[in-house]
């Protein structure tokens, strides 16, 4: 039975935590051994992962908006999740969907949704995620009590503030709480479960706690329950020496105080929201960053009392999209109220200013993104300001990157060698907090990851103490290979089927039920109209007719591959052809209107000197965002050097030539990369190619590219489809009117194709082993082109210890004929099958018969 007595422990668990069976039984176990302990858990939850997203689409959607498309994935979401956790869904549910309808044909009908209104549809996620959480835990036998969380926190009274604060990003009453602690004791409950994010407000109004609150109301919660500790759990075990997605070597930082966790959190590690610090830190209590899906490992502690290791960097972060204005006083320094005027103008302009540095001449200051929402015309507005009185320009986009920790002046000169990277950089900016917990570079973005990166192989090579840093990213997430293992697991199920196929010979091996998967997943996202293959990634018959059956259309770049695709399905309807020529003859444009249903002109050439081609003819056009993503960047990166694509200063000349051939452009395409793993990039390419609609009347559809990416290497994070989904769904809910194309190539093929080898001969010479393939380059030049990483296992000793670290390559002449460099091995011989994985993309394609070697060949596992 509870008792008044024990004490408090405050779990939080955030979306991907809430959001599986898998998960709730580990919060299951968790909270067992909590109780156990003695201790009394209350349990605050964030809504299910995307759900947020959803609910905030609903409230953007533009009157006419698909509301009830979204409405229903959110139901959906939920019953899925009720069914896994055998609860009754109908019942704790069905009032909440019944009011969702009625917010969301308020939201359908008014508009522009008030904040009060906001803050209502907002809150209904964690209210429905928490009822669902409350009754499986109660099912599993841990009896849990829900609890509505505005009954227990209210937001401090702030007069005169504005709407959006009072109702979005409120703060809350968070003094111990005697009554709270009383009620909640008397309960017979033995873990309470409540919401994150949101509170109420003297009116008893809903109101939020800010993007990623969750964390704020578990601190709030564990100040007034005076908690033993709070614990957020959340999809990675801590803090890290430097962002582990980009750093596999980062460690985890197993002890920081409440200032230096602070100073990470602000300073972008998004591991912690900065809010729910201070919380903590006035009651002493400590905080435990820890991993629902590694719940074995132990995390960071934030507390108040670490154990003084001296002078020490703990950590090195890095912050993008920053926008740095620099002002030149022009002689007028010593005039009184300069700064005051200065800073003036960015008052009226809404600007909040982060770092500052001043000269003689000059002074320069960032804008921090977070903080402010950086319309170009803001901008513009403050740089006419700013002008009035001294000469100011924007530089920018730049990154900050801040090395975190104790003393850092005492270590400067440690630093030196780590600037070797700045020989012809720029640093714009440089600033050194008082209080000495941070150092602080303002570069440009495309240096910042080269300077990350060499000042944590700087700083964290050696004198390491074990007590402060703990495994790294790459140790914990299962040696060598854990994320690159857990996706490609086909090929260790089929592991019998592919040594058979290497009796052979070399082969490229395809499996038909992964294919299969990635088309599911590209059609997973709704908000598309239509889905083409990028063909040039893997033109296989069988690849070839797997995509076709599935539905999808074909996105070819020369005649070759539309002859393929019309040779292998002679009756295929036409405009499931996309044919994209890049600096082709006039001949390829004439087939392409004769054999594809739509043609995409990526030059002004073609208008200018073929207008005839074009008359009457519907054309899609690609352009040319620039450099870097981010929908402002676009605008500022006109005159991009890439041979593709039509620049943004030409569209004026464009819709010129477009008018004088009698074309019609109808679609807008951009394709801004390959290998891109970061979520946002396809709905920043619609919301760029969407904000030319004026220029376009007759505009009706947007081409994202294609270009997404899969793992290669250990450590890194697959592309989360499902947050690509929720994005372009916010973007359809906002914009219904355009189609939505996407072209995936590397995507669909990558990893379901595999290149098996055998050993032909082994060596050592000097300290190198070299392990010989029957093939090499001829059959996989990716490595050898772009210093790509694949990976490679002996599939004929799978289970056999790692004991020999080799150079794997080729029979060509050549020495750049290597497909992996310094791998571990299990003692390798003569004859032994070796994989070589994520090989289905851009393999057997790029091939050659370079020394007049048959590429491998290919096979379909169906
Ligand atoms: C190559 C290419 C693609 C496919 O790129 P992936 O990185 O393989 O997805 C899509 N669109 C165009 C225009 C391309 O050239």
């Amino acid at each position: 039975m509870p008792s008044a007595s024990q004490e408090w422990i405050v779990l939080k668990f955030g979306g991907t935590s809430v959001s599986t069976l898998e998960r709730w039984k580990t919060i299951a176990e968790e909270l067992r051994k909590r109780i156990a302990e003695g201790a009394r858990p209350f349990v605050v939850c964030s809504a299910l992962s995307g759900i947020s997203n959803m609910l905030e689409a609903l409230v953007e959607a533009a009157p006419g908006g698909d509301y009830e498309a979204i409405v229903s994935e959110i139901e959906e979401r939920h019953r899925a999740l009720a069914a896994d956790l055998e609860v009754d869904v109908d019942e704790l549910l069905g009032e909440r969907f019944k009011e969702l309808e009625r917010l969301a044909l308020g939201a359908s009908l008014i508009g522009e949704a008030s904040p009060r209104f906001h803050a209502r549809v907002l809150a209904m996620g964690e209210l429905m995620s928490t009822s669902l959480g409350a009754a499986y835990l109660e099912s599993v036998g841990v009896s849990a009590s829900w609890r509505d969380a505005r009954q227990m926190l209210s937001a401090v009274h702030e007069p005169n503030i504005n709407l959006n604060r009072r109702y979005l990003s409120a703060a809350c009453e968070c003094s111990p709480d005697a009554g709270l602690k009383s009620s909640l004791a008397e309960g017979d409950a033995d873990v309470f479960v409540t919401q994150g994010f949101i509170a109420s407000d003297a009116e008893g109004d809903t109101v939020l706690l800010g993007r990623g609150g969750s964390d704020t109301s578990a601190a709030y919660f564990a100040a007034k329950l005076e908690a033993e500790r709070l614990e957020i759990w959340t999809d990675v075990p801590g803090m890290f020496s430097a962002n582990p997605r980009d750093i596999p070597s980062a460690r985890l930082l197993r002890q920081l105080d409440y200032d230096e966790a602070q100073e990470l959190a602000t300073m972008g590690a998004k591991v912690l929201h900065p809010r729910c610090i201070a919380p903590v830190r006035n009651g002493q209590i400590p905080l435990h960053i820890r991993c629902t899906q590694r719940p074995e490992l132990e995390g960071t502690v934030i507390s108040g009392e670490v154990p003084n290791f001296g002078a020490q960097v703990k950590a090195i972060s890095a912050k993008n999209d920053v926008t740095l204005i620099s002002m030149d006083t022009l002689g007028m320094w010593q005039q009184v109220g300069f700064l005051a005027d200065a800073f003036g103008a960015f008052k009226q302009n809404g600007l909040s200013v982060d770092l500052v540095t001043t000269s003689e001449a000059n002074v320069t200051v960032s804008l921090d993104p977070m903080a402010n929402a950086l319309e170009p015309q803001t901008v513009e507005g403050l740089l006419e300001d700013l002008n009035a009185f001294c000469d100011a320009r924007q530089i920018g986009p730049c990154a900050v990157v801040s090395l975190i920790g104790r003393n850092i002046r005492s270590i400067l000169d440690e630093l030196g060698p780590a600037f070797e990277v700045f020989d012809e950089q720029h640093i714009y900016l440089l600033s050194q907090a008082a209080s000495d917990l941070n150092l602080t570079f303002v570069v440009d973005e495309d240096q910042a990851q080269k300077l990350v990166r060499k000042l944590h192989a700087q700083l964290f090579s050696e004198r390491i103490s074990d007590k402060l840093f703990g495994p790294t990213w790459r140790e914990l997430f299962g040696g060598e290979m854990a994320e690159v293992a857990e996706r490609t697991l086909w090929w260790q199920d089929r592991r019998d089927d592919l040594l058979e196929v290497a009796e052979e010979g070399a082969a490229y091996v395809y499996d038909a039920p992964t294919l299969q998967q990635k088309v599911d997943d590209v059609r997973s996202i709704d908000a598309l109209d239509r889905v083409f293959y990028a063909m040039k990634a893997n033109s296989h018959p069988d690849v070839l007719r797997l995509f076709e059956k599935s539905g999808i259309g074909f996105e070819c770049v020369s005649p070759g591959e539309v002859e393929r695709i019309v040779e292998l399905f002679p009756d295929i309807d036409r405009e499931r052809i996309l044919f994209t020529p890049n600096f082709a003859p006039r001949d390829e444009y004439a087939f392409g209107f004769e054999q594809a249903g739509f043609l995409t002109l990526d030059n002004l050439h073609p208008l200018e000197a073929w207008p005839e081609l074009f008359a009457d003819k519907e054309v899609i056009v690609r352009l040319d965002p620039g450099r870097g993503r981010g929908h402002h960047k676009y605008v500022r990166t006109a005159g991009n050097q890439s041979k593709f694509g039509v620049a943004p200063n030409e569209l004026d000349r464009l819709s010129e030539l477009v008018e004088a051939a009698g074309a019609r452009v109808v679609g807008l395409h951009a394709h801004v990369g390959s290998g891109i793993r970061t979520a946002d990039t396809w709905s920043e390419n619609a919301l760029f190619l969407a904000s030319l609609r004026d220029r376009f009347p007759e505009l009706r559809l947007l081409n994202l590219g294609g270009g997404m990416g899969v793992p290669e290497r250990p450590g890194q994070r697959a592309l989360d489809v499902a947050e690509v989904s929720e994005r372009l769904a916010k973007f359809k809910a906002a914009q219904p009117d355009f189609e939505l194309w996407l072209e995936p190539g590397r995507y669909l093929v990558a990893q379901a194709g595999v290149l098996l080898a055998r050993v032909t001969q082994t060596k050592q010479k000097g300290d190198i082993n070299y392990v010989g393939l029957e093939t090499g380059m001829n059959s996989l030049i990716r490595p050898a082109l772009y210093g790509a990483y694949h990976e490679i296992v002996n599939l004929s000793r799978l289970d056999e210890p790692m004991t020999m670290t080799a150079e794997i390559v080729g029979p060509i002449c050549e020495t750049g004929d290597v497909l992996g460099h310094a791998r571990r091995l299990p003692a390798t011989e003569e004859g032994d099958v070796i994989l070589v994985g994520t090989a289905g993309a851009y393999g057997r394609a790029m091939s050659s018969q370079y020394n007049l070697r048959q590429p491998a060949r290919e096979v379909l596992l169906k």
